[in-house]
C-alpha cells in the first residue's frame, strides 16, 4: 500500500536527519582525533556508519512503500569541539532530539491508521533506548575522568574497543 504524502514527507525528513547524523558524527570524529582522543575518534566513526545504515533502510521503507525519496539539504556542522565531555553532551542531545523525531512520526502513523509504519518504526524507537544509553554512557565516563588527563585517556582507550 502506497504511503500517505504526510507520512511519506515526514519519513523522508527523517532520512535527512539520520544523514545529518553521520555527517554530525563524521565531524565530532575528526575534532577528537586532532584532540588526541582516538578512541573516541573511532566510536564515533563506528556511530556514523551507523547513522548511514538508519538513512538507508528509510530510504528502503519508503521504497517498498511506493514512495520517492527526496534527498533534501543536509545542514553543515558548525561547532568544532576540543573537549569530549562537550561532544559527549552534544551527541546526548542529538539523540534526544532524534527519538523526539521518530515518536512523532510513530504517533501520526499511528493517527492514521498505518500500521506498517508503526512496526517499521518499532525497530527505531527500541535503537533510539540503545542510542540514548550508549551516549549516557560515555558522558558518565568523562565525567568521572574530570580534569584528569589520565583518566580520560584511560577512558578514552575503552572506547576504542567498540
Ligand atoms: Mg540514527
Amino acid at each position: 500500500m502506497k504511503l500517505s504524502e504526510s507520512i511519506r514527507k515526514a519519513l523522508n525528513d527523517q532520512v535527512v536527519k539520520e544523514f545529518y547524523s553521520a555527517y554530525l558524527y563524521r565531524s565530532m570524529s575528526a575534532d577528537m582525533k586532532a584532540a588526541g582522543y582516538k578512541g573516541y575518534a573511532h566510536w564515533l566513526m563506528k556511530q556514523y556508519a551507523e547513522e548511514i545504515e538508519h538513512g538507508e533502510k528509510i530510504v528502503a521503507y519508503i521504497e517498498d512503500r511506493d514512495g520517492t525519496v527526496d534527498f533534501g539539504q543536509i545542514d553543515a556542522v558548525s561547532a568544532h569541539f576540543d573537549c569530549p565531555l562537550k561532544v559527549a553532551e552534544a551527541a546526548l542531545g542529538h539523540e534526544q532530539y532524534v527519538s523526539e523525531s521518530i515518536r512523532t512520526i510513530f504517533k501520526a502513523a499511528r493517527e492514521e491508521g498505518d500500521i506498517e509504519t508503526e512496526l517499521f518504526l518499532q525497530w527505531f524507537i527500541t535503537e533510539q533506548v540503545e542510542e540514548e544509553a550508549s551516549a549516557t554512557e560515555v558522558k558518565q565516563g568523562f565525567e568521572a575522568a574530570g580534569d584528569c588527563k589520565g583518566l580520560r585517556h584511560m577512558f578514552d582507550a575503552q572506547l576504542a574497543q567498540r
